[in-house]
């Protein structure tokens, strides 16, 4: 797919105030710092539409963008970060589960982890969230360039073995880089196909 434009269209806390477009949507989440909005900007060729993170964290909103005048990509606040208050962290716990029960446009998320660490149980449990609420996700592995082939290999081994302890097969996966685009053209076909689907 060729990312002719990419606008943004509104931040909100509110799955009810989300654009009411029957549009297909694809919704981008992970751990604070995972590179969710380096990975935004590679995908949509686009410097800074999602913010990069001088401070994780911060970033606390749905926030809906429109490419190609025909899907939204919605960024969704990065989760798993310390210094966020308890009260924070209970209202995005509200708004998340409220936008991936109810948002009806959403085709598939993609839930990002750096390739570089161990299986991380919140990210397990987001998952393991997702399959019991039928939600469609697959896995971007970020910061792929941090990494030798042979470790890349070696650490989704180790992500297959722990997820095979609780799913059937393992979900869907891409290896990504922002730094030197991997996995970008990938990604965007998937999502091309998805929307002729
Ligand atoms: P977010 O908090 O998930 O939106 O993460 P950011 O996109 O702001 O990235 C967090 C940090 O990781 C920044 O310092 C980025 O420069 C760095 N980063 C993000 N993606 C990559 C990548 O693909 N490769 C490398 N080497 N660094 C990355």
């Amino acid at each position: 797919m060729h990312i002719k434009s990419a606008e943004f269209v509104m931040s909100n806390s509110d799955v009810a105030k989300c654009p009411k477009a029957k549009l297909p949507e694809y919704a981008f989440i992970g751990r604070s710092n995972v590179g969710k909005s380096s990975l935004i900007n590679m995908l949509t060729a686009r410097k800074s539409l999602a913010k990069t993170s001088g401070r994780p964290g911060k970033t606390q909103l749905i926030n809906h963008f429109l490419i190609n005048s025909n899907w939204h990509l919605v960024d969704l606040p990065g989760y798993g970060y310390a210094r966020v208050s308890k009260n924070a962290k209970k209202t995005f716990q509200k708004f998340i589960t409220e936008y991936f029960s109810q948002r009806e446009q959403l085709v598939s998320a993609f839930v990002l982890v750096d390739i570089r660490h161990e299986p991380q149980t919140i990210d397990l449990e987001f998952m393991q969230w997702l399959g019991e609420n039928g939600v469609p996700f697959s896995i971007i592995f970020t910061k792929a360039d941090k990494l030798k082939p042979k470790a890349i290999l070696r650490n989704i081994e180790a992500y297959k073995a722990v997820l095979l302890e609780t799913w059937e097969e393992m979900p869907n996966y891409f290896i990504t880089s922002s730094s030197n685009e991997t996995g970008k053209d990938t990604v965007l076909e998937y999502i091309d196909t998805l929307n002729d689907n």
